[in-house]
């Protein structure tokens, strides 16, 4: 196979935001993380990195629904305390807005004392990235705008982001902003394709915004199939993570990062061995073909 015949490659680098970090083309979640032991929660963090991730994404609510409100980014907390130096090799990113019984509130007061309480949590006095984690239909863009403009311009945080935004809200916060728009967190992965099909890729390679994709593997679904569909996508998966001697995870997160959006797969694993396979996942080169496959059998129907 000819170079020109691929795909190319996601970029090795890029930053976050105009001025920000580089970042790689894959991320690694916690939202699984909160309830393991301080040595075990400190060994996936090293795999992640281990493995070359750069950013690593948390919230407030993660643990939630295990030890409690914020358990995910004390308990990282904890790790940055016990391996000083470790908070600097890595693009901290985490998030807020939800709450719980209202759900959503992202009035100027509450998102200012989210983001002290997250940093409290966390023992570091800024984090790279702040993402609003749903959108507060409540909140005027014009208000949101400014709350996360003077978010950045405190200096606790070093760019902003949204998450679960339809590309219609990001369009109007983007217009009020007056700092840079550095990413968007949809749910994307072949099981779920609503980014792809509603404009939210387009604008995302129109604004520059860095495309955070959360459970590439559907939550795990990609990789224990069990409805013809899944099934059927597994396959399509499988003969591309076999001529690489992958795993079908590795194949479906390089699917994800095979669009020209380059979306940044958050790989939610918890487990070690497979945190490292996250090292393969820019390996992988797509034929057009193949990647259209894919997205034939994620669909469950033909192409038009
Ligand atoms: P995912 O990678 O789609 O799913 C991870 C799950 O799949 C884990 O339970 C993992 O189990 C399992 N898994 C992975 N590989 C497997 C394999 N080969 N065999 C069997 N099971 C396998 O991601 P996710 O955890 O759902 O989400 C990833 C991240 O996205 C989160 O940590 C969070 O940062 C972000 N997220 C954001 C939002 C939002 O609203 N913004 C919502 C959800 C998630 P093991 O741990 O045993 O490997």
């Amino acid at each position: 196979m000819t170079e020109a015949a691929y795909l190319p490659h996601p970029p090795s680098r890029r930053r976050l935001g105009p001025n920000g970090p580089a970042i790689g083309p894959v991320a690694w979640g916690m939202w699984r993380f909160a309830g393991a032991t301080l040595d075990e929660a400190t060994r996936l963090v090293e795999a992640a990195l281990d493995a070359g991730v750069t950013l690593f994404d948390t919230a407030d609510i993660y643990g939630v629904d295990g030890p409690g409100w914020g358990s995910a980014e004390a308990l990282l907390g904890e790790v940055f305390a016990a391996s000083p130096g470790l908070r600097d090799r890595l693009v901290l990113a985490t998030k807020g807005g939800i709450v719980m019984g209202v759900p959503y509130d992202s009035s100027p007061a509450y998102l200012a004392s989210a983001i002290d309480a997250s940093l409290q949590r966390l023992g570091v006095e800024r984090v790279d990235l702040w993402q609003v984690h749903r959108p507060d239909v409540l909140a005027h863009p014009q208000e949101l705008a400014r709350t996360l403009g003077n978010a950045v311009r405190s200096g606790k945080v070093g760019a902003v982001g949204v998450s679960n935004f339809t590309p219609g809200q990001i369009e109007a916060l983007v217009h009020f902003l007056d700092v840079p728009l550095a990413s968007s967190q949809p749910e994307f992965s072949a099981l779920h394709l609503d980014p792809l099909e509603d404009g939210q890729f387009d604008q995302a390679m129109r604004h520059g915004l860095a495309v955070l994709a959360w459970s590439p593997l559907g939550g795990g679904r990609i990789a224990r199939p069990e409805t013809q569909r899944e099934i059927a996508l597994a396959a399509a998966l499988d003969t591309v993570a076999e001529a690489h001697g992958v795993s079908r995870a590795v194949a479906a997160m390089s699917w994800i990062a095979a669009h020209p959006a380059h979306p940044i797969p958050i790989g939610g694993s918890q487990n070690p061995a497979r945190i490292a396979e996250l090292a393969d996942v820019a390996k992988v080169r797509w034929t057009r073909t193949q990647w259209y496959a894919v997205l034939t059998a994620a669909r469950g129907a033909p192409l038009p």
